[in-house]
Order: structure tokens, then C-alpha cells, then sequence
């Protein structure tokens, strides 16, 4: 295996798999830089199987493409889970209420949702999946999570999408008020990559 091509279009996620996945000796390339296009339906019924169903179906347009026939292909699946709204928004984490409606009326509106619900019912996680799919036609699926309580007012500029209802008690914070280094540190993409990171190390092992 010489090289990863992470079935992505969003550059935060790069900056942070390039981070994470970069001194295993493998060229990194995003789907774009590949040059792959590929409209993939994520019509699974958990974070995994639609993970799974990305790589294994990027894996099929590039095993037809020279240069990629030596290529892992990995996909991330994420979302909030929260367990108030029986894990809602979950797999449709980025199409509740549209994908066009902006995040801070989908925040306001779970926050809404969630009115007088005392914080030990407020519980909730961000999940990530993350796929793999081998040239030799093999896949595996690794989870990380990020645990925390959704907040009662929206708060933080930084981070992307649930970030600022995001509360984390320990840090007393958002995950949308840490740093991008300490959110890497913490995150449930973060600590999947980990995990499919020593999956990577051990095939690459396996094949010297
Ligand atoms: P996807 O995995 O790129 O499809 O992302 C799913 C959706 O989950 C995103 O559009 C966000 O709404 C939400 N999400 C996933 N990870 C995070 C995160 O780290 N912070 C905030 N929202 C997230």
C-alpha cells in the first residue's frame, strides 16, 4: 500500500487526517486531489455501514483508475447523537431540518427541544466512523466518540456544524470554544483516526 485516499471534499477534515495519518509513510490525497468523482448514496442505518458503503464504493472507481490499484481508501461518517431525542439527529446530522438551513437555527431549535430537561438528561456524543477499504479487498470500521451535554445557549466561534451547543463539562467549555488542537485532541474523528491508524500500521507490517 502506497497510498490513502480519504473519500472527503471538506479540507478541515484533511488538515486533520493529514495531522494524524501523515508519518506512516503513504501518500495522503483527498477524493478531489485523486480526482475521483463519485456520487455515493449513504443510505445505511448506522454511522459504520455508511462509512463502509463510501470506501467500498470510492475503492471501485479507483481500482479502474492506473496509479490507484495500490491505494486504501478511507470514509468518515459523523454526527451528534443526542440520548434526550432518542439519539437525534444521528446519521442525519447534516440534513436535520435541510441541509440549507443555516446551524444556528438547528442549534436553537435542539436547544429548544431540549427546554427544561435538567443537565443529567442532556447527554450526548459526537460519533465518527471511520471506514477503510484495502486493495486486496478486505474493509474495516473503527469508531471514536466525544461525550459532553448540550449547552443552554449557543457559545464559541470555532469548530464547524453542533460545535456551540456542544458543552463539555470537564473543560467547562464548547467544543466550539477549544482550540483546533485541543478539539483534534479530543474529538471523535480524532480519536477514530487513532484507532484506523494502528489498523494501518499493522497491514503495512504485514506486508513487509
Ligand atoms: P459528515 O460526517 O461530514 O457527513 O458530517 C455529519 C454532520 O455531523 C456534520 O455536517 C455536522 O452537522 C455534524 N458533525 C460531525 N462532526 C462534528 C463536529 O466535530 N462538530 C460539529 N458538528 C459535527
Amino acid at each position: 500500500m502506497e497510498k490513502i485516499i480519504f473519500a472527503t471534499g471538506n479540507e478541515h477534515k484533511m488538515v486533520e487526517i493529514r495531522m494524524i495519518l501523515e508519518d506512516l509513510g503513504m501518500e495522503i490525497l483527498s477524493q478531489k486531489e485523486a480526482g475521483i468523482k463519485a456520487d455515493v448514496v449513504e443510505d445505511g442505518t448506522s454511522f459504520e455501514e455508511n462509512a463502509l458503503i463510501k470506501a467500498t464504493e470510492i475503492a471501485k472507481v479507483a481500482a479502474d483508475m492506473p496509479g490507484y490499484r495500490n491505494t486504501v481508501i478511507l470514509a468518515d461518517d459523523s454526527g451528534l447523537e443526542i440520548d434526550y431525542l432518542n439519539k437525534e439527529p444521528g446519521i442525519y446530522s447534516a440534513r436535520y431540518m435541510g441541509e440549507d438551513t443555516s446551524y444556528d437555527i438547528k442549534n436553537q431549535t435542539l436547544i429548544d427541544r431540549l427546554d427544561g430537561v435538567p443537565d443529567e438528561q442532556r447527554t450526548a456524543r459526537f460519533v465518527c466512523a471511520i471506514a477503510a477499504a484495502f486493495p486486496d479487498g478486505s474493509s474495516e470500521v473503527v469508531r471514536g466518540t466525544m461525550e459532553g451535554i448540550i449547552g443552554y445557549e449557543i457559545k464559541g466561534e470555532n469548530g464547524f456544524g453542533y460545535d456551540p451547543i456542544f458543552f463539555l463539562p470537564e473543560y467547562g467549555c464548547t467544543s466550539a470554544q477549544l482550540s483546533p488542537e485541543k478539539k483534534n485532541e479530543l474529538s471523535h474523528r480524532g480519536e477514530g483516526l487513532r484507532k484506523m491508524r494502528v489498523i494501518l500500521e499493522k497491514k503495512l507490517e504485514s506486508e513487509k
